[in-house]
């Protein structure tokens, strides 16, 4: 099996692959008749989601039709894909973070130190799995789109 990612990583080309694969296998299986033709208002709202899914640090990955159910606490969820663009504003962030701490630490609020050591160790996990990533040739899906309208029988 040829990972093109680390061994960490979730994707490797046989996956994508097989998964492909299955997916033709089973398109081909049911009956025509069963596919609806997607309407305009469908495929608008199904774009939609997409763009609500940018987010100040990259890409939220939920799926479709979903809602964050994490209040937005990007940092700490596991559905955020890192834009590499945004690496810098991790370290700002890291920054705010660490003298928000030693404020913590001053006054005593233990509770605070707490939530702010988690967040930092997310903080750093997504920093060093986005490094490491983008040292990796992407693996290109292919953009979905409209298909043609069938004929009618
Ligand atoms: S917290 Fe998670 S689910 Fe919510 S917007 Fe951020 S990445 Fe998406």
């Amino acid at each position: 099996m040829e990972y093109l990612t680390s061994p960490e990583a979730v994707f490797n080309e046989d996956v994508v692959r097989h998964y492909q694969g299955f997916l033709d296998r089973r398109r081909q299986t049911r009956p025509l008749d069963e596919y609806r033709p997607i309407d305009k208002e469908e495929w608008l709202d199904f774009e939609q989601h997409f763009d609500q899914r940018k987010v100040e640090l990259g890409g939220c990955a939920r799926p479709y039709a979903t809602s964050c159910q994490h209040e937005h606490a990007c940092l700490r969820c596991p559905m955020i894909n890192i834009n590499l663009r945004m690496l810098p504003r991790l370290d700002e962030i890291e920054v705010d973070l660490l003298a928000r701490r030693a404020r913590a630490e001053a006054e005593g609020w233990l509770g605070e130190i707490e939530g702010i050591d988690l967040t930092l160790t997310f903080l750093r996990q997504k920093r060093d799995q986005t490094r490491r990533l983008a040292k990796v040739a992407p693996i290109h899906l292919g953009m979905p789109g409209l298909p043609p309208p069938r004929a009618q029988t």
